[in-house]
């Protein structure tokens, strides 16, 4: 029977356990996967900060570059970011329980 170590606490854990006994993290397989996911969230919550942030530095640009309006252009981008980076933190509880 092999150990494998518990990628949340580092105790070592029988890989034949369905669950670290001592914090309870899901083991078996799913462990990097979860991380994975973890990662990949956390990647998205990234983009959502990334647009949130690009949302002013747009208007500016808007602003003193054409006459266009600038809240038609900017208020979307700053949405998108706000529910992208929601999504991202959303789905990292989802799956993190
Ligand atoms: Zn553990």
């Amino acid at each position: 029977m092999a150990l494998i170590v518990c990628p949340d606490c580092g105790k070592q854990v029988s890989e034949q356990a369905a669950s670290c006994p001592s914090c309870g993290h899901p083991l078996r397989g799913g462990a990097t996967l979860i991380e994975q996911t973890a990662k990949n969230w956390k990647k998205v919550q990234a983009v959502g900060i990334v647009l949130m942030l690009l949302a002013p530095v747009s208007m500016l640009v808007i602003a003193y570059t054409s006459s266009a309006d600038v809240f038609l252009a900017v208020v979307p981008l700053l949405v998108l970011g706000v529910v992208v980076h929601l999504l991202g933190r959303f789905g990292a509880w989802w799956h993190h329980g």
